[in-house]
């Protein structure tokens, strides 16, 4: 465990005390070697397991071959191997591949695209969104005041819309999806015309707005309606991608195809990557020149995302997702039966979440805090989320295997 440094801190808050020092496969150790099971891959991101060795091997010769090249100065062979790859696993059409480092970069970069591709200035996004932290991407944020509290003003023409959150409004599913439907028909009409209307952002499942699945029925919707007014759709599968929910794209679990895709996190297993995906005749809409960066698409970072593909195609990560997933959640389901406290358990693959609610029914954020805790105190390292924070979200690695789950149920049930 992190002793509390009386001194300088490289960072504001630490959600476990867990000093790292090494990781291997679903663990992380301390620095007295003591074994936590991570179900928190560092936030989605170490989806091939902390260090797998192939990983490790390719960013390992990468390094020693060349480090950096800049890709509009020079273009490199990791770049177009990957760029390749991309092609095959990306949603047809959407051929045209730019590079940055981080999810928030890489969402800046779709919101200029859609903006400049469309000549359209609006931006709408869904209640509980979470697009990162640069001044765009919080413009584009409303899961949380802490994101954008004391930075304004933030960008203007964004419209916000309800997204389909069935448990916390009360409602099914079905009624959940006509509500937010009807809601952005009402923003469509009334606030956001179409013809200012560039795009409309989604996450497949809501994210760090609490770990809540879009239904495909909304989703389907949501299409529609951007088709009828000519207006993008761009997913942020920035955390949904990458097999995490149980199917390579968050958006696969719809069928409905976006114009713009975002991907970062789970991509390079640890390395800082990201990207954005669009059609030519969108990419070309952009003005040359007006995107761009000087890390993005770093040799070594596309070394081991090259690797990370192999490894996840391999060794089946995504199908693992999808049944690792679902024995979680029906063990996470059986907590909850025998803990009122935890109202909801809901998720996609392995991205799941257990929300904490009070006799009331408001959010109950001090006792997943202590659950949570809990369960760093036995070796479970886990995350919370959701705007009051009282939802317990579960990230394991995509390697995650079945006595990794079943430990990590019966940890929980015990925190609880
Ligand atoms: N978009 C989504 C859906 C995210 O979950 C995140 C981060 O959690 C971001 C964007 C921002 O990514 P980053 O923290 O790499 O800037």
């Amino acid at each position: 465990m992190a002793e509390q440094s009386a001194g300088l801190s490289p960072i504001l808050k630490q959600a476990t005390p867990v000093l790292a020092a090494r990781g291997e496969g679903v663990h992380i150790y301390d620095e007295d070697d003591r074994r936590y099971l991570d179900f928190t891959a560092g936030i989605g991101v170490t989806s091939t397991g902390h260090c797998h060795p192939k990983v490790v091997e390719a960013a390992q010769r990468q390094v020693g071959t060349l480090i950096h090249g800049q890709y509009t100065t020079v273009m490199h062979r990791p770049l177009l191997q990957l760029t390749e790859r991309l092609g095959s696993v990306l949603p047809e059409g959407l051929d045209r591949l730019f590079y940055v480092n981080s999810g928030s970069e890489a969402v800046e970069a779709a919101l200029r695209l859609a903006r400049q591709a469309t000549g359209r200035q609006n931006a709408i996004v869904l209640q509980g969104s979470f697009h990162g932290r640069t001044m765009g991407a919080a413009s584009l944020t409303t899961s949380g005041v802490k994101i954008r509290a004391g930075i304004g003003p933030l960008m203007p023409g964004v419209v916000v819309s309800p997204f389909p959150y069935a448990y916390r409004l009360g409602m099914s599913e079905e009624e959940a999806t006509h509500h937010a439907l009807t809601e952005l028909d009402y923003q469509l009409a009334t606030v956001s015309s179409p013809k200012d209307t560039a795009a409309i952002f989604v996450e497949p499942v809501l994210g760090e707005g609490g770990y809540v699945p879009a239904p495909p029925a909304f989703l389907r919707g949501l299409r529609e309606r951007a088709d009828k007014h000519g207006i993008l759709v761009v997913a942020d599968e920035v955390q949904t991608g990458f097999g995490r929910t149980g199917r390579f794209w968050g958006l696969d679990h719809s069928g409905i195809r976006p114009d713009i895709v975002i991907t970062a996190k789970g991509l390079a297993s640890g390395f800082p990557l990201s990207a954005i995906a669009a059609s030519q005749e969108l990419m070309e809409r952009a003005w040359p020149g007006s995107q761009g960066g000087t890390y993005g698409g770093n040799a070594v970072a596309c070394a081991a995302a090259l690797a990370t593909l192999d490894v996840i195609q391999e060794e089946g990560l995504v199908e693992n997702a999808a049944q690792m997933g679902e024995r979680l959640q029906k063990g996470l389901r059986q907590v909850a039966d025998s803990h009122p406290v935890i109202g909801d358990v809901r998720g996609l693959g392995v991205m799941i979440g257990n929300e904490f609610t009070a006799p009331d029914g408001s959010p109950d954020t001090e006792t997943a805090t202590r659950a949570h805790r809990a369960a760093a105190e036995r070796g479970l390292l886990l995350l919370t989320c959701g705007p009051h924070g009282n939802i317990v979200r579960m990230i394991p690695p995509l390697v995650v295997g079945a006595e990794h789950v079943d430990t990590a149920v019966e940890l929980w049930a015990e925190a609880v």
